[in-house]
């Protein structure tokens, strides 16, 4: 039995073509800047994102930290949403390794962060202050549902930004999903932002890396960076050889996975005992609720994945499903059968037996 796996777009597996490019690439040592294969990805990238350079990591929570690392001094400030993946879900990273104090506003719903909170959170001249240096924004935003952020929000930001001599990182981990859902040109949705990272291992189906892009003497500086947290890698081509493929082949398919997201929502919806919001589901991140007195969305997790079917659960009774590559719509309809079958909404279902625990509900957008 095909398991599944809706815990995230990063499970996806390379394609047939990554694999064959992976094992005819050209290689050098990447350190030396003598790999053909990473300076083909990252002048690719480059010219995707619109910037004028770019820089292959391992990760996109190294693409956050090597940007945010190079835009920072210690003791500075970045702001960012308090429902931001740098802010929730990258170790702290950017205070453990750079000293960089996070300036936290609140996500609304959509994925922005109010202009005046921003405004507010900039801090003036003042001893007792540390600086502001860098606002941070994240499109699609992943906690608010994977909600695409615009390219007029994006240059008010850096309009605001440009006002007070800061600048704007964009953690763009799935800035292809919102150019696809908002039938727009990536460029569009990086400019006015200094910097932009994206991930080639999500969505994008490579097995490994995410790519940084900005102006020259940025990517200059974070190249030193990367090497300070140990991501200078060497015949790096074999993993820029799936990036290449990922962006030749697979920017358009995520139409596919916004199609079976929303099929998925549209089933879920229909679920005596699960909630979910159909607007908010604009991409490929399903976030739902299970709303049940007689079982815990922990129990219904284990119960599906039983029947094959992977979700996460992400504390009280809030649930997420992202579809990818490899994901086809019998998938999404298997699940949606077994979501059916797993919910209970009676007493007497075998997951009823487990007491309903209480757990401390966590904000969402
Ligand atoms: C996944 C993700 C990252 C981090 O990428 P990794 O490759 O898992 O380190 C950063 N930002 C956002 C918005 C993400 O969803």
């Amino acid at each position: 039995m095909k398991v599944v796996d809706l815990r995230s777009d990063t499970v996806t597996l390379p394609t047939q073509a990554m694999r064959d490019a992976i094992y005819q690439a050209e290689l050098g040592d990447d350190v030396f800047g003598d790999d053909p294969t990473v300076n083909r990805l990252e002048q690719m990238a480059a010219e995707r994102m619109g910037k004028e350079a770019a820089l292959l990591v391992a990760s996109g929570t190294m693409g956050n930290l090597v940007s945010i690392l190079t835009h920072c001094r210690r003791g500075e400030e970045a702001i960012l949403g308090d429902l931001s993946h740098t802010f929730l879900h990258e170790a702290g990273g950017i205070s453990a390794l750079g000293g960089i104090h996070p300036h936290t506003v609140k996500n609304r719903p959509d994925g922005t962060l109010r202009l005046e909170d921003i405004e507010a959170a900039i801090r003036g001249d003042n001893v007792h202050y540390p600086r502001t240096r860098l606002i941070c924004l994240e499109n699609t935003q992943n906690h608010c549902g994977g909600a695409p952020l615009t390219p007029k929000y994006t240059r008010a930001v850096a309009a605001l930004a440009k006002r007070h001599s800061l600048s704007v990182h964009l953690d763009g981990a799935r800035i292809f999903n919102a150019a696809v859902a908002l039938g727009l040109g990536v460029k569009e949705l990086t400019d006015g932002a200094d910097s932009v990272s994206f991930c080639l291992s999500k969505g994008l189906s490579a097995p490994v890396g995410s790519v940084v892009c900005g102006p020259k003497e940025f990517i200059a500086e974070a190249r030193r960076t990367r090497k300070v947290v140990g991501g200078g890698m060497r015949q790096a081509g074999i993993i820029a050889a799936a990036g290449i493929t990922a962006l030749d082949e697979m920017t358009d398919r995520l139409r596919v996975d916004h199609a079976n997201a929303r099929r998925l929502a549209e089933g879920i919806a229909q679920i005596d005992g699960l909630a979910v919001d159909l607007q908010r589901v604009q991409t490929n991140i399903v976030y739902f609720d299970l709303q049940s007195d007689r079982q815990s969305a922990d129990d219904l997790v284990t119960e599906l994945a039983k029947n094959g079917i992977k979700l996460l659960h992400l504390g009280a009774g809030s649930l997420r499903a992202v579809t990818h590559y490899g994901i086809e719509q019998e998938d999404i309809d298997r699940a949606l059968q077994a979501l059916e079958k797993g919910v209970s909404t009676r007493a007497g279902w075998a997951g009823s037996r487990h007491k309903f625990r209480k757990v401390k509900k966590t904000r969402k957008c």
